[in-house]
């Protein structure tokens, strides 16, 4: 090791980084070398420049921005929605410092960090009670504990969903140490197998909205209101978990609609649980509103500790709910804005891009919502498309860019969708699908 530290180049790099980084980063490297030589590859031929690269790899974040050109809004596996620039400027403005988090700065003394996001959510969805979770799969399992452990939940066996990543309703309350109580067929329930399956053991009635498939034909589910009274007079609570959390119609873009929370609050709910991260368009979090009497319940939990958000979601969320609350949600959230993209300007964009590099043709194409929302229901675009011999392999090639982009294949043609490409993102966009062009020949 000591040799291989005097070779040219090799002083420099221990000057700018210690030497103990460096001795680490040549061992990669001399691991990298080997495998090569029996591979039967040539040697390295700048050792110092394999040893930079071993370095760089080392200190290189592994989480980091991708350009999503896949056409999916609301896309788990990329982070789900894109933050807004006031989401973006709170994050920088609280997490620069301290800040009031957990300080009452009337009396001076500790406060609760619940009251920041409770008071917007309350604001803005008429609500008389609210709280902040890690995630919504949290917020179930919180809800379940803190309102039915130990006693029985009556759900339809239309509504025993697994939402993705293996979450499932019935393991998740298996978890909670509620009872789950099936009623119905999967097709068809009523309200009256909701009333007769309930015992003085019933803690609750749940809806959970179906987000990721959809039943049609020969179906049946008694309407929200109707499930919430039949709930009160058994002397149960009614918990609906609607997920994507719209505070919007959706059916005001042309798409279905999607169970609003102040629909559920409505219809006399007694807590609603959803995201933050899906149509409501902020950070990661698990958002909790209802009655005072069923959320108070949640807030005193033991488990509200473990599960509780830390301030720079709190930030991020406060920036969103105020967006809604001061009305300009559809301007300054990015899923709205992308949901709102009308086809016109997206064949614009698309056409530029084309014309850009001069390849390929601007097609008619869908958009996806994604995101445990609006099942099947998809946006009319237009794409930039690639026709290619392997597109999977173009695909690969452009996920190996800096920064990545994803990109959808279909059939024959990479394709390109410019409803989820920010728009300081498209010389990234267009410089690494020339690079990738070029290569390809
Ligand atoms: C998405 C979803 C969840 C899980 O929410 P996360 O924020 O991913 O934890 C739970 N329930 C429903 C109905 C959902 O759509």
């Amino acid at each position: 090791m000591s040799a291989l530290l005097d070779l040219p180049g090799m002083p420099e790099l221990v000057r700018d980084w210690g030497r103990d980084l460096v001795v680490e980063a040549a061992r990669r490297a001399t691991e990298l070398e080997r495998r090569r030589l029996l591979a039967g590859e040539a040697a390295a031929a700048d050792w110092a420049a394999a040893v930079a690269r071993a370095l760089d790899d080392m200190v290189r974040p592994t989480l980091q921005p991708v350009i999503n050109a896949s056409g999916v809004i609301i896309h788990t596996n990329l982070g789900r929605a894109p933050l807004s620039a006031g989401a973006l400027a709170e994050l920088e403005r609280v997490g620069r410092g301290y800040s009031n988090l957990e300080y009452d700065l009337d009396e001076g003394a500790r406060g609760s960090r619940h009251v920041h996001a409770e008071r917007l959510l309350c604001d803005i969805t008429g609500a008389e009670a609210a709280l902040v979770a890690n995630n919504n799969a949290a917020a179930v399992l919180l809800v379940l504990m803190g309102l039915a452990q130990g006693r029985e939940v009556v759900i339809s066996r239309g509504q025993l969903v697994e939402i993705g990543g293996g979450f499932r309703i019935p393991e998740v309350m298996a978890q909670s140490g509620a009872r789950l109580v099936e009623v119905g067929t999967t097709n068809r329930t009523y309200v009256e197998d909701y009333m007769r399956a309930s015992t003085p053991d019933t803690a609750l009635f749940m809806y959970v909205h179906r987000s990721n498939f959809s039943l049609s034909g020969f179906v049946h589910e008694p309407g929200l209101p109707e499930l919430a009274e039949a709930a009160h007079q058994v002397g149960a609570r009614f918990y609906a978990d609607v997920g994507s959390g719209a505070l919007r119609d959706t059916a005001a873009f042309g798409l279905a609609h999607e169970p609003t929370v102040v629909e559920c609050l409505a219809a006399g709910a007694d807590v609603v649980s959803f995201s933050g991260d899906k149509l409501l368009g902020g950070p990661q979090a698990g958002l909790v509103v209802g009655r005072e009497a069923s959320v108070g319940l949640l807030r005193r939990h033991p488990l509200m500790r473990a599960l509780r958000v830390g301030k720079l979601t709190l930030a991020a969320l406060q920036a969103t709910l105020l967006e809604y609350r001061s009305g300009r949600e559809a301007g300054n959230l990015p899923v709205w804005r992308m949901i709102a993209a009308e086809p016109a300007g997206l064949r614009e964009r698309a056409e530029e891009w084309r014309q850009a590099l001069g390849r390929g043709e601007v097609r008619e194409g869908r958009s996806a919502v994604g995101g445990g929302s609006l099942p099947g229901e998809t946006l009319p675009t237009f794409v930039w498309a690639l026709p290619a011999e392997r597109p999977q392999e173009l695909a690969r090639r452009l996920r190996e860019s800096a920064p990545p982009v994803i990109a959808r294949v279909e059939e024959e043609a990479l394709i390109l969708d410019p409803r989820t490409v920010l728009p300081g993102e498209e010389d990234h966009l267009l410089a690494a699908v020339r690079a990738v062009l070029a290569d390809a020949g």
